[in-house]
């Protein structure tokens, strides 16, 4: 691998195209008109524009993609996370091309990319998932009805394609249950495609816990334990951190040890994401995510692993570096997302950054793209930054992360840094284990 095409943008693309540096392999970066002022596009070997700011004709556009990669040195492509990343089409279209797909193969990522097809492969691998119709809801009102008395009110009816916490509807009696189903069917249908629904016992309290995993084309495959990211809003993580609050080593071990079987079992290559609901000391497999991962710092942070190079090094035919025995977790870290957006309305907030004063020190890190005088676009994704912080314990993790964040100074655009603030600060959170409805009951929003 000689130059990577990294299609993205904001952070991550300065977070792939660092590492790219740090291992001696030259990058290419892809802009919007919007975006030419970005830190990476500065910074990478070559740069190409690749449409108008609209996402669609863009980040999004398939041909425009591959024709910069074309164009270009670039022998291998880095989706990051969001737009393309989990597109099996656009893997494809890489690999036809002649160009090294760094993620999975387009087969696993549609496998797990349709949800009822993904519980099944891990109902097969041993993952335990939740109670449910583990398949595809028929059109027999008798046999639906049944099946949710069964499983036991409330239930959730879920798409099978969807994605980013659509396409789902709760059902607490059987006067909903029908109703519900041909509702959510013909939602599915309208925005996902595909009209294919199932069924699974909801859970009221949960907290949500993910498994970060690695595997080689070599059929190693290792975990590097679990996040905690209950804190959340209309089903956006806002804090997360690693290991969870009161996981035992041997509930990690266990879970970990499942996830790495059905790795092998996939015939699984990359970095991935087994995403768990987690209720009175149970794990429940909701989706698997085939892409680095926002949070990733947070594992990175406790394991001294760089994910991001694995996820490299395995597209390049190289072996994992680590053995699941080298994997210790060190310390705890925390991560806020800094959103461009009113910390009371959550509106977004683009416009130009005046100053930026980014915290430091010991333990702290600051993944972002923004500088003084950056303007952020309007048409994108609001978050504009990430803020990491490690310490030897959950206490001192936390502790620095509050000082972390009353050193940032951000003027010109309204942040949610006031929000995250009073996260560190709730006495609750600080106790640990608060679960997903936890930060919109606070808001008073639930
Ligand atoms: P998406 O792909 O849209 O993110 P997920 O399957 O990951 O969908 O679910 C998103 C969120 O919806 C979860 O984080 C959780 O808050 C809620 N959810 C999904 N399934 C259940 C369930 N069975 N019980 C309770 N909440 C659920």
């Amino acid at each position: 691998m000689k130059q990577v095409l990294i299609a993205n943008r904001g952070e991550i693309a300065l977070r792939i195209m660092r590492c790219c540096r740090d291992m001696g392999i030259g990058t290419v970066a892809v802009y919007s008109t919007a975006d030419r002022e970005l830190k990476h596009v500065r910074l990478a070997d070559e740069a190409v524009c690749i449409g108008p700011p609209s996402s669609t004709d863009s980040y999004l556009n398939i041909p425009a993609l591959i024709s910069a990669a074309e164009i270009t040195d670039a022998d291998a492509i880095h989706p990051g996370y969001g737009f393309l990343s989990e597109n099996a089409d656009f893997a494809e279209r890489v690999e036809s091309s002649g160009f090294t797909f760094i993620g999975p193969s387009p087969g696993v990522i549609r496998l797990m990319g349709d949800k009822v097809s993904a519980i099944k492969e891990m109902i097969s691998a041993g993952v335990p998932c939740v109670p449910g119709s583990d398949g595809p809801l028929g059109n027999d009102e008798k046999t639906n009805l049944a099946l949710a008395n069964k499983i036991g009110y409330p239930i959730i009816i879920k798409a099978a394609g969807g994605g980013g916490g659509r396409g789902m509807r709760v059902v607490r009696s059987d006067d909903e249950l029908i109703d519900s189903i041909v509702l959510t069917k013909t939602e599915a249908g309208n925005v996902f495609n595909n009209d294919i629904v199932y069924m699974e016992k909801f859970l009221e309290t949960p907290r949500h816990v993910e498994f970060q995993v690695l595997a080689d084309t070599h059929g190693n495959a290792i975990h590097l334990g679990e996040r905690d990211c209950s804190m959340q809003r209309r089903h956006q993580k806002v804090v997360e951190e690693a290991p969870a609050p009161g996981i035992t080593e041997e509930q990690r071990a266990a879970i970990g040890e499942r996830c790495v079987a059905a790795c092998k079992r996939l015939g699984y290559r990359g970095a991935g994401t087994f995403e768990f609901l987690f209720e009175n000391g149970e794990f429940y497999f909701i989706e698997m995510n085939t892409r680095v991962q926002v949070e990733h710092p947070v594992t990175e942070m406790i394991t001294g692993v760089d994910i991001v190079k694995e996820q490299l090094r395995i597209a390049m035919g190289d072996p994992l570096t680590y053995k699941q025995e080298n994997i210790k977790l060190n310390g705890h870290a925390f991560e806020c997302r800094i959103n461009a957006e009113d910390p009371e309305t959550f509106m977004p907030s683009p416009g130009l950054i005046e100053q930026f004063h980014s915290p430091g020190g010991l333990g702290v890190r600051v993944d972002t793209h923004i500088y003084n005088g950056y303007k952020v676009p309007p048409n994108y994704d609001s978050m504009i930054g990430k803020l990491i912080a490690h310490g030897n314990s959950r206490e001192s993790a936390m502790a620095r992360m509050r000082g972390a964040l009353s050193e940032v100074f951000i003027t010109g655009i309204k942040t949610n840094i006031p929000l995250l603030s009073s996260i560190m600060q709730d006495e609750n959170f600080a106790e640990g284990c608060t679960d997903i409805h936890y930060l919109e009951k606070k808001l008073g929003i639930s």
